[in-house]
């Protein structure tokens, strides 16, 4: 029996009008997604992503149902770009964290499109779980860029993938344990690009899983809010 206690936080931030992330968190799911394409049509793609984890429940998944949730969201986009010419184009990132059945035992699933990212806390360390899909990254990879300029270089970004392309894009997964006393985040990129890793290992342990999403929130517009801001933190209770 997994015991998870979770919270979130997301706002629109210091300068832009609106809030183009969604998150949804259901008891064994979880999943961040940040659109893109311009006001209305990235709220869209962002929500209609969600939508399609939504649909997919509570009960034990697996990773072949994740897969098809990330086919649904991608198709759903699509579909709905087609139908409203002012959403062509439209588009989203996507991270999320799932209890899935990994033969005998549970275990998590991490996935992601894009460059919103998953870190863990665990034994006092800060562990950034995915691979932002995004060309700087790809420079860095190749020692092209230093990690440090990520921020400062002009495609910082421009990503590789992301969900509302045709053909659909391949999702990263990955298989964690699930262990208790460990703590989880998901986050769009208004969160990483605002805080350093080390500033987000400051601030994401201690006090409540909501405590911790809206402080980590807090900051990222205190360090200038330039983005949207989404935060969702989970606490592996029991496994
Ligand atoms: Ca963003």
């Amino acid at each position: 029996m997994v015991t998870l206690e979770w919270g979130s936080a997301t706002t629109a931030g210091a300068v832009r009008p609106a809030n183009e992330d969604s998150l949804l968190a259901l008891p064994s799911l979880f999943v961040v997604a940040d659109g893109m394409g311009g006001h209305a049509a990235g709220e869209c793609a962002s929500g209609l992503a969600v939508a399609s984890f939504e649909r997919l429940g509570t009960a034990p998944l697996t990773m072949y149902e994740i897969l098809d949730g990330v086919r649904a969201a991608n198709d759903a986009i699509l579909t709905a770009a087609r139908e409203d010419p002012t959403r062509a184009g439209m588009g989203t990132t996507l991270v999320g964290l799932a209890v899935v059945r990994d033969g005998e035992r549970d275990a998590w699933l991490v996935f992601h499109v894009g460059d919103s990212r998953a870190y863990r806390w665990a034994d006092g360390r800060l562990d950034q779980l995915t691979t932002d899909h995004t060309e700087v990254q790809e420079l860095i990879d190749a020692g092209v860029v230093e990690p440090e300029q990520r921020h400062r270089h002009p495609r910082s970004h421009i990503l590789t993938r992301a969900l509302g392309t045709d053909p659909g894009p391949q999702a990263d997964c990955q298989l964690v344990p699930l262990v208790p006393g460990e703590r989880f985040l998901l986050c769009s990129d208004g969160l990483s690009t605002e805080l350093p890793d080390d500033r987000i290992a400051d601030l994401l342990p201690g006090g409540t899983p909501t405590e911790a999403a809206e402080r980590l929130a807090d900051a990222a517009v205190e360090a200038g809010g330039h983005d949207n801001v989404t935060t969702v933190v989970i606490d592996v209770v029991s496994a």
